[in-house]
C-alpha cells in the first residue's frame, strides 16, 4: 500500500509514496549496520559538529518544517515553529553534553584498574507517532546518534513528508550516509526489522496496543526496548490554587496540538470547594480559543490529524455523555470538510464513564470533581497510565508532598507537564518503560561494559 500524505484540514491528498519492497529494506538495514561501526569510532567533537549543524539547519528551516507539519497533520504553524526550535535545542544540548555523559567511570576494586564504559549498541529502530512528527524523532535519535549508534526510523504512515525531511536534515548536516535512515515501510514490516541481525534495539513512541506488539517482538528476539506510550495526566487543583493562572495553563496543556499530546492535562481534577469557580474560568478561556486553518498564524486549534481519530474521539465523548458526563461545551464534530473537532469540555466525569479510564486524544477537557485533596490523589492514581501529573496550590511545599504519592514519570507543581532535554522523560504502568532525554536517555541504548585489568 502506498503512503498517502493527506491534508486533514480539507482531506485532500498532497502526495503519495510507494512503500519499500523486502530487498530495499534488507539493504538499508545492512548499510546502516555496516556504517555504524565507523561512526562509533568517530570522535565526539566531530559528532558534535554535525549535531550543532543540524541545530542550525533546524533554526533556518523552522518555518518550512512548521508549514509541512501544518499541511500533513494539522498542527498550527505557530506551534510547529516552537516544536522545531525545541528540536534545535535538543541537538545543541546533546552536542555539548554527550561526551561527558558517555565518559568512563573509574571504580575501585581489587584490580589494578577497573572501570565502567558506555559503548554504543549498534542500530536502533525508532517507531514514531505523527503528533510531534519532528520532536519525537529528534528525542530518540539525537542521543542515540551521539552515543555512536545508527538509527533507522519507521515513522507514522500519515507523515511521510516529515519522515523524509528528517532524513534530509541529518544528511545536510553532514552525518555520514546510512547513519540516519528513514524506512518507507508499513507496520507489518516492523517485526522483520526487529528480527534482523543488523538491528540491535527498538524504541516506540505510540499507543498501548502498538507497545504490546513491539515489546513482545523485542522479547522474542531478546532485544532491548524502550516504550513511550499513552497517558492520562492528572491536573489537580487544590483549594488554595491560583485559579486564574491554573486555568490558563489547564487550557494550554489540554488543548495544545489540538489535544493530541501524550502529556496533555487529560483529567482535570479540582477539589469540591473551588470546582465551580474553576469551571467558570475554564469555560471562558476554552471559548476564546481560535479554531481554523493551521497555516494561519492566529490559529490555536487546527484540525485533528485524521478523520478516523476524530471518529474515535467522538465515540468516547458520546459514550461518556450516555454514561453520565455533562457536555459543557462543544462535543460535536464540526460539519464540512476536514477533521475539525471543536474545543470541548466534559464535566462531572466519574468512574462510570470512558472519559475517566481512557486516554482522550483530542481537544476535550474531562473534569473529574474530587471531594478533597486525598480523593484527588486517589483519582490521580486510579488509571492504567502513569506518564505525567501536576498539582496547583499556593502552598508548593504541601503540593510537593502530595505529588510524591502520585504514580507517574513526573510531577510538576504550579507548572504544566512538559519535556526538557535536561530532565528524564517517560512513564510507569501502561505509559511504558525506559527514559528519554537527559543522561538517562543517552544511556538507554548503550552497552554498560565492565573493564577489569589486573
Ligand atoms: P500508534 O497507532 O501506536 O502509532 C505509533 C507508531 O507505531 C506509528 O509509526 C505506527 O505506524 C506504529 N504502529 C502502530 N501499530 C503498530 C504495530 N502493531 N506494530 C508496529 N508498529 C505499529 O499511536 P498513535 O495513535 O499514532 O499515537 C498516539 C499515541 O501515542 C497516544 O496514545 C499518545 O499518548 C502516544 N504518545 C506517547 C508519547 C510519550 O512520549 N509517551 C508521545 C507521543 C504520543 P502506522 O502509522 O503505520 O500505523
Amino acid at each position: 500500500m502506498p503512503f498517502i500524505s493527506l491534508n486533514p484540514a480539507n482531506n485532500k491528498t498532497i502526495a503519495t509514496y510507494t512503500t519499500w519492497d523486502a530487498s530495499r529494506l534488507a539493504s538499508a538495514l545492512e548499510h546502516a549496520s555496516g556504517k555504524q561501526q565507523a561512526w562509533a569510532q568517530t570522535p565526539f567533537p566531530q559528532r558534535a559538529e554535525y549535531m550543532h549543524r543540524a541545530a542550525s539547519l533546524l533554526h533556518d528551516r523552522a518555518n518550512e518544517y512548521a508549514m509541512l507539519m501544518a499541511r500533513e497533520m494539522g498542527k498550527p504553524v505557530r506551534e510547529g515553529r516552537a516544536e522545531v526550535q525545541k528540536c534545535a535545542l535538543t541537538c545543541d544540548y546533546y552536542a555539548v553534553h554527550a561526551e561527558h555523559f558517555m565518559q568512563i567511570e573509574m571504580v575501585q576494586t581489587g584490580a589494578g584498574k577497573s572501570y565502567v564504559s558506555y559503548e554504543p549498541m549498534g542500530v536502533l529502530l525508532g517507531v514514531m507517532p505523527w503528533n510531534f512528527p519532528f520532536f519525537q524523532v529528534i528525542r530518540f535519535a539525537v542521543p542515540a546518534l551521539m552515543a555512536g549508534n545508527a538509527c533507522v526510523l519507521k515513522h507514522a504512515s500519515n507523515v511521510p513528508q516529515c519522515a523524509l525531511a528528517l532524513e534530509r536534515l541529518f544528511h545536510d548536516a553532514g552525518f555520514p550516509s546510512n547513519i540516519f535512515t528513514t524506512l518507507m515501510i508499513e507496520t507489518a514490516d516492523v517485526a522483520e526489522v526487529i528480527a534482523s541481525r543488523h538491528v540491535h534495539a527498538v524504541t516506540l513512541t505510540g499507543s498501548e496496543r502498538a507497545g504490546r506488539e513491539i515489546a513482545s517482538r523485542a522479547g522474542q528476539e531478546l532485544k532491548k526496548c524502550v516504550l513511550e506510550l499513552g497517558g492520562s495526566d492528572a491536573f489537580i487543583l487544590l483549594k488554595d490554587a491560583d485559579l486564574e493562572l491554573a486555568s490558563s495553563y489547564a487550557v494550554r496543556s489540554r488543548f495544545q496540538n489540538c489535544g493530541q499530546s501524550c502529556i496533555a492535562a487529560k483529567r482535570i481534577i479540582p477539589v469540591a470547594e473551588i470546582a465551580e469557580e474553576f469551571g467558570a474560568l475554564l469555560l471562558q478561556k476554552v471559548k476564546d480559543l481560535k479554531m481554523g486553518d493551521p497555516m494561519n498564524d492566529g490559529t490555536q486549534i487546527g484540525p485533528m490529524a485524521r478523520l478516523d481519530l476524530r471518529e474515535n474521539l467522538h465515540r468516547q465523548v458520546t459514550d461518556s455523555i450516555a454514561q453520565g458526563a455533562k457536555a459543557v461545551l462543544g462535543c460535536e464534530p464540526v460539519e464540512g470538510e476536514g477533521a475539525f473537532y471543536p474545543p470541548s469540555i466534559l464535566d462531572w466525569v466519574t468512574a462510570d464513564t470512558r472519559a475517566y479510564h481512557e486516554e482522550l486524544f483530542g481537544p476535550v477537557a474531562a473534569v473529574i470533581r474530587a471531594k478533597n485533596e486525598e480523593d484527588a490523589i486517589r483519582i490521580a492514581n486510579d488509571t492504567p497510565f502513569g506518564l505525567g501529573s501536576s498539582i496547583w496550590s499556593r502552598d508548593a511545599e504541601h503540593a510537593e508532598e502530595l505529588a510524591r504519592q502520585i504514580q507517574a514519570g513526573c510531577s510538576f507543581i504550579n507548572g504544566m507537564v512538559r519535556s526538557d532535554p535536561r530532565l528524564p522523560f517517560g512513564g510507569t504502568k501502561a505509559s511504558g518503560f525506559g527514559r528519554e532525554l537527559s543522561y538517562h536517555g543517552i544511556r538507554e541504548f548503550v552497552n554498560i561494559k565492565t573493564m577489569w585489568i589486573r
